[in-house]
């Protein structure tokens, strides 16, 4: 290894063209506030690019998350029923409002929720209402990488028990499930533009709906529930979550390269599946009649059918500056959710054993890619 090499991350932000000009406005006008011409532009902007009735901009993916369940009147003693293999913001939501996670495993294709098992946790739930007392107030599933959910099977099982869909649409902003945009398939959806994900405002999220009372609530209970009066009056619990202007500003420059970033991550990502067709690793792909497009947020592989140990190659491509990661250990096996229920079998678990994340990062150059594919092949030839 030379000294000299530069780090490739996994993720990195990667901004347009017209970010600064947008602070700069800010900063010209004294907008530094939660509040202003940015955030009203960006909340537009998602609108429309989402083909969405309403937006709130937020502080996190979060707090978007947090407030959808707020609205959707969780409460303790409540049970959420949230696809387990994820990153702790989509659980740690659900624990904010004293709810229990109730934890699904995924289905092989997408890696995202399984509707069979969610079909049981419901019915199993429901069945026995002394031992489980509480309300189901929401189904959560996620995106992950990009990829989107079964979202049919899930939509139809939210109908059928009448039990309304959060999407944590976090990590798939872009992609599309039969030309609907993630996010807005389900009663609210939630995004994210924390630092690594497609598009950064640094740290911010944001909820969306076509129901215009629950985006107001969203922006109420955003700024501390304050009352419509000339002094401070509250008459509930409300939380400091809304995105800053300057950070908005962020936000509307990278909305306008978002379609070339998704372009950018979905053409590395056929490199690393040109690179690996002949090796037995597998990837996230739609079911049979469904027309997805994963925004490819991260390049994410199951080593389970090839030679290959994820570890060795993470070790070895690690020692050449090159950062890789393993999949999201699922909530179900993380010591801080150890007593919440789960439904399912092995997937998500097996999974995270044998999965690994690829530099994904839509501003990689080709000698980037050079690098990662001369590590890759050592890596192998090593282990062989
Ligand atoms: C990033 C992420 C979140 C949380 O978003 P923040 O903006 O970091 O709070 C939630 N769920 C998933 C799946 C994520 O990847």
């Amino acid at each position: 290894m030379s000294p000299t090499k530069e780090k490739i991350w996994l993720s990195s932000p990667h901004m347009g063209h017209r970010e600064l000009e947008y602070v700069k406005e800010a900063f010209a006008t004294n907008w530094i506030a939660p509040l202003g011409p940015n955030v009203n532009g960006f909340e537009a902007e998602l609108q429309e690019y989402n083909n969405i009735g309403h937006a709130a901009a937020l502080s996190s993916g979060t707090a978007a998350l947090h407030l959808a369940l707020i609205i959707l009147d969780t409460q303790p003693g409540d049970y959420v029923l949230c696809q387990s293999f994820t990153f702790c913001g989509s659980a740690n939501a659900i624990h904010y409002t004293g709810a229990q996670p109730v934890f699904i495993d995924s289905e092989p294709h997408s890696w995202n929720l399984d509707p069979n098992a969610l079909e049981e946790a419901i019915q199993t739930i429901r069945n026995d209402s002394e031992k489980f007392p509480g309300t189901i107030r929401a189904i959560m599933p996620v995106h992950l990488y990009g990829m989107p959910a079964a979202m049919d099977d899930i939509l139809a099982i939210s109908k059928k028990y009448g039990i309304p869909v959060v999407e944590d649409a976090a990590e798939s902003l872009g992609a599309t499930y039969k030309g609907i945009k993630t996010g807005t398939l389900g009663d609210l959806g939630a995004y994210s533009f924390n630092g690594n994900k497609i598009i950064t405002t640094s740290g911010g999220g944001a909820l969306v709906s076509n129901n215009s009372n629950w985006i107001e609530k969203a922006r109420f209970l955003a700024t501390q529930a304050r009352d419509p009066a000339p002094h401070y009056q509250h008459t509930e619990i409300g939380y400091n979550y809304r995105l800053s202007n300057v950070l908005a500003g962020i936000g509307r420059g990278q909305l306008e390269v978002l379609d070339e970033r998704i372009q950018q991550r979905k053409r590395v990502f056929e490199t690393y599946t040109n690179w690996f067709l002949n090796w037995g690793l597998e990837w996230q792909a739609q079911t049979e009649n469904e027309k997805t497009m994963s925004n490819r947020w991260l390049s994410a592989f199951d080593l389970g059918r090839s030679t290959w140990s994820p570890d060795h190659i993470r070790h070895a491509l690690e020692k050449e500056q090159i950062e890789c990661r393993p999949l999201w250990k699922p909530m179900h096996l993380q010591p801080v959710f150890a007593d919440c229920m789960y439904f399912g079998g092995n997937v998500a678990e097996r999974l995270f054993e044998n999965g690994l994340c690829f530099p994904s990062g839509s501003n990689l150059t080709g000698e980037d890619m050079g690098r990662i594919e001369r590590a890759i092949k050592q890596s192998i030839n090593e282990s062989s």
